[in-house]
């Protein structure tokens, strides 16, 4: 993840897949709160960043809901929480501070996709979902499938109580849950690496380990560089998560 400057707008450009995709942090703020005029201003950015005309955004509740997004549809705000294209043009963008955004590419099938997963997207495994959802749509294999998480909230700094941890527990029988949970019997928390389980999933889902591409970056531990519910509790802005073929 580099810093970089295009047209007087600053972001986070990955280059970790062959599409144009990146980050827009703390400089931003994607809360819909906002007034519509900031709010238009900051998308004309991100539609400079990604040299288009179009972002798709999805009306993001939690869910396990993935939207096939096409130049028809791209306007309608569906209540979902992943995108999946094959059309050029549109920016798949999602919002997040803290949640993981993971996004989605298949070189050979030219597909792209763009998933928000908090922690109960997780426990319902939304990217498997997605990921099914690429091979029954758009004939994706497995094998092509490349996996990038971008930055979130790392395992020391995703700290919950016993409810949830109780949730991870009973959905992910299929999985050694043990080896991303960590118990602290001073502070009576349970601490749970989150991206390690998705990628864990996925991985049994057939991804090829050389495709998934994890940003070490934690959203938490870097207040300067992004958006995160955690520092900033009810206040908290968006960073903002885009990808376009
Ligand atoms: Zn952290």
């Amino acid at each position: 993840m580099q810093r970089v400057n295009k047209q007087s707008v600053n972001f986070y450009e990955f280059k970790e897949l062959k599409v144009p995709h990146a980050f827009l942090g703390r400089e931003y703020n994607f809360l819909s709160s906002l007034s519509r005029k900031e709010l238009s201003l900051q998308y004309e950015n991100v539609k400079k960043v990604m040299g288009v005309d179009k972002v798709a955004l999805v009306n993001q509740i939690h869910s396990n809901q993935v939207k096939i997004v096409t130049k028809e549809n791209y306007l309608e705000s569906n209540a979902s929480d992943g995108m999946l294209t094959n059309e050029k043009g549109i920016a798949l963008a999602t919002k997040v501070a803290d949640c993981q955004a993971i996004l989605l590419y298949d070189e050979k099938r030219q597909v792209i996709g763009n998933i928000h997963s908090g922690w109960k997207g997780t426990v319902d495994r939304i990217l498997q979902t997605a990921i099914t959802l690429m091979q029954d749509t758009y004939a994706c294999e497995v094998k092509d499938i490349k996996v990038y998480f971008c930055p979130s909230i790392c395992q020391d700094c995703f700290e919950v109580k016993e409810d949830v941890y109780l949730l991870f527990k009973e959905t992910f029988l299929d999985i050694d849950l043990d080896q991303f949970v960590f118990y602290s019997k001073e502070k009576d928390r349970y601490f749970i690496d989150t991206v390690g389980i998705n990628k864990e999933l996925v991985l049994q889902e057939g991804i090829l380990k050389e495709n998934i591409i994890v940003s070490e970056l934690c959203t938490k531990c870097n207040p300067t560089l992004f958006h995160s519910y955690r520092v900033d509790k009810e206040n908290s802005g968006r960073n903002l998560a885009i990808i376009c073929l």
